[in-house]
């Protein structure tokens, strides 16, 4: 079969390849994948920087993706084939103390689809089934892989933010993640939801975030807190979710946010972050963190999404899957921000 495969330990060194065959083992089924997403997890396995070293490799790329059931492997009894599914992106182990309490995306025994294990830039994938999703028959392929980061911004404002009706809140980074870590806030309630970027979010990113209701400020063109004040009337904010993944950010969040507020860091530092704790311990900020998602996540997005409360076709960009290098090199230029490949 067709993959795209990370070959070696170096940067670049994505190919387009055939490889073996993906066939279901005990608890397994095989999916045909008709939509795989880039994120940006894929790009920086691209880039391949020290944080990716524990990279199986070579590996077969990619964690969102969506498709139908091809066959079963032994054992495996929940899905029938034909059915349209997409699967969570973590491997998780079913059996340590977090799993058993419902935390699969904590799992001690982790395994990361597209890092660890072959993922679903592929025309097959197997994948044990306690994993799987059945897609609503009104959503496509292309919006049932992006599901998965999604359910990623579900998980962060509904399971571990301060995000109540008619909070002011503030979501850092337009990206897919920031944009529907938006949207989540404004379902919830939230009285004002600014999303916030830099001059490079400026052609794209934030006339996106505008078109979807949300006010936006370019940090680079403008004081975060005195934009923030501007576009809500209230002096601080009550929630702010951190999605932009820079050490930056973190500092910004601990400005902007209230006494007694909530930071909730979404992104994934590449770099340390010098903070002073005085203020944020005088002030009682509370600072959460919130990492992939669980079951329910899964299970809210491709609802939201099938019943129209959330939008995710405006951040989709569709490739032939034959083209998905350059929708790689689209993604790292920041020209394309969801790139979707089609296969099927
Ligand atoms: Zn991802
Ligand atoms: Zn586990």
């Amino acid at each position: 079969m067709l993959a795209i495969v990370k070959e070696e330990r170096k940067p670049g060194a994505v190919v387009m390849r055939d490889v073996p065959a993906a066939r279901p083992l005990e608890g397994e089924i095989l999916i045909r994948v008709h939509s795989a997403a880039i994120c940006g997890s894929d790009l920086h396995a691209y880039e391949y920087p020290p944080a990716y070293e524990f990279m199986k490799i070579p590996v077969i790329l990619g964690h969102e993706y969506a498709g139908t059931v091809e066959a079963a492997g032994p054992g495996a009894t929940v899905f029938r084939r034909g059915e349209r599914v997409m699967g969570e992106s973590n491997r998780f182990c079913g059996r340590c103390a977090n799993c058993r309490t419902g935390r699969t995306n904590i799992c001690e025994n982790n395994l990361m689809t597209g890092l660890h294990v072959d993922g679903g830039m592929a025309e097959f994938i197997a994948v044990p089934e306690n994993l799987v999703h059945r897609v609503p028959d009104n959503l496509s392929f292309e919006e049932a892989a992006v599901a998965q980061p999604c359910a990623v911004s579900f998980h962060a404002v509904y399971d571990n933010s301060a995000v109540v009706p008619g909070a002011a809140v503030a979501v850092f980074g337009a990206g897919v993640v920031g944009l529907t870590v938006a949207q989540a806030a404004r379902l919830c309630g939230a009285a004002a939801v600014v999303v916030s970027g830099t001059g490079a979010d400026a052609r794209t990113r934030l006339p996106l975030a505008r078109r979807m209701g949300f006010p936006t400020v370019d940090i680079d063109e403008e004081d975060l807190v005195a934009g923030f004040v501007s576009r809500t009337g209230r002096r601080r904010a009550d929630a702010v979710l951190e999605c932009s993944g820079s050490a930056a950010g973190i500092r910004d969040a601990l400005r902007l946010v209230r006494k007694g507020g909530t930071v909730t860091l979404v992104g994934i530092y590449g770099q340390d972050a010098a903070i002073s704790f005085a203020a944020v311990v005088r002030d009682e900020i509370h600072i959460k963190t919130s990492y992939t998602a669980t079951w329910k996540n899964y299970e809210q997005a491709l609802d939201l999404i099938a019943g129209g409360r959330v939008e995710v076709r405006p951040l989709i960009t569709v490739y032939p899957f034959r083209e998905g290098l350059q929708a790689f090199r689209d993604g790292l230029a920041r020209a394309a921000l969801k790139p979707v490949l089609q296969l099927a």
